[in-house]
């Protein structure tokens, strides 16, 4: 628990100066005593110029860095961060990082802290309307007929999900958020020459636990009378474990329960990420994230946040996140998450 903590206050202690108006932000020295923890890799030659990424030229003029002050000293670094600057609900680092707090980011949040309750997580959400996320915006349908099976076996697990919802999401005995579920099965149809293929699709879905049925044209139409089956050769109807529940109701519900187990949500948006670059001595150059550089919907300030892991959870956004961290960037990781929203 001690080495843990001086770690933590070590890590602190590095001195940073913030060099221009652009951002761009230049390491000095660290002022530690104890070597062994400031340097992991003894053969590292050099800490190159750190770079600021920040993708919000709407709002850029307004807001600002907590940081901004120069910091010749570490008293000046404690004070800076312990008192006067910082928001109280936003915390100098986590454990976990969550961008996104809509359904992945929640249900994120919710398993990692049910298996890891000591675990730091906090989820960032720039908009705790929801107004433009996917979960809010979607049908909440929920189906097993695919045919990749990753997406059938994660549909199975949604199913049996949904209906333990009660052992999963309750909050001290109390029914969670009713998610209003209604049964009702998918029906999917194809001309002649998609019967084949139909018939490969199902066969997977079957093994990996999904209850579905092939329906031919007669049987499609002595089950559905109002349908025009012209042209139509094969259906594939959900007999168990499909239909469609409030997405928004079970939004509510993962939030809750993430919430009552600890986990912090923050209204505010990831703006960027403090990223280092480490020179090696075989020459090899490393990239790193360093802070997530979060602006607080309450004040427009930015406030640099340490964390062991990123998640991207910002669903259409995704894209976006990616790319403060590199991915999708020339010379880092050229190839791009191909999500943007539409
Ligand atoms: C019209 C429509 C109908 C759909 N119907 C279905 C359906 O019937 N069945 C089904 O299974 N799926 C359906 N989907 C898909 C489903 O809604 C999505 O796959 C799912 O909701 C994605 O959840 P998410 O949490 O990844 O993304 P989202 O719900 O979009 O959440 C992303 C969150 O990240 C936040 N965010 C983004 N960038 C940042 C940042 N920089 N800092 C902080 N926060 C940030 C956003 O504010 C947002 O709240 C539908 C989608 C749509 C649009």
């Amino acid at each position: 628990m001690t080495l843990r903590l001086t770690r933590r206050f070590v890590h602190q202690l590095f001195i940073r100066r913030y060099a221009s108006k652009d951002s761009s932000i230049t390491t000095t020295t660290t002022t530690d005593s104890n070597k062994d923890l400031t340097t992991e890799k003894s053969s590292e030659i050099s800490t190159v110029k750190r770079a600021f990424t920040l993708i919000n030229p709407k709002t850029v003029h307004e807001i600002k860095r907590i940081d901004d002050t120069p910091i010749k000293n570490e008293m000046d670094l404690i004070r800076h961060r312990l008192t006067e600057n910082r928001v109280k609900n936003i915390p100098i680092e986590t454990d976990v990082l969550i961008i996104g707090g809509a359904i992945m980011g929640s249900s994120i949040a919710y398993f990692l802290k049910q298996r890891s309750p000591d675990m730091k997580v906090t989820v960032l959400e720039r908009d705790w309307n929801y107004t433009t996320s996917s979960t809010v915006l979607s049908a909440g349908g929920l189906r097993q007929q695919f045919a990749l099976e990753e997406n059938i076996q994660m549909s199975v697990y949604g199913a049996e999900f949904l209906k333990h919802i009660r052992d999963h999401l309750s909050i001290l005995d109390e029914d969670p958020v009713p998610v209003s579920f209604h049964h009702n099965g998918y029906l999917l149809c194809g001309s002649e020459q998609s019967v084949k293929l139909f018939e490969e699709n199902h066969k997977t879905q079957t093994s990996l636990g999904a209850k579905s049925k092939l329906l031919t044209a007669s049987m499609l139409k002595e089950k559905f009378p109002w349908l025009n089956t012209d042209g139509i050769a094969i259906g594939c109807y959900g007999i168990q474990n499909e239909g469609w529940l409030d997405p928004w109701a079970l939004l509510n519900a993962f939030r809750q329960k993430a919430l009552s187990l600890g986990v912090l949500y923050l209204n505010a948006e990831l703006v960027g990420f403090d990223k280092s670059k480490r020179v090696w001595a075989d020459g090899t150059i490393e990239n790193q994230l360093d802070k997530a550089l979060i602006l607080s919907a309450d004040n427009n300030r930015i406030y640099p946040m340490d964390s062991s892991f990123f998640i991207n959870a910002a669903g259409p956004w995704a894209g976006e996140v990616a790319k403060m961290a590199g991915i999708g960037v020339a010379g880092e990781y050229p190839v791009a998450l191909p999500v943007e929203p539409r």
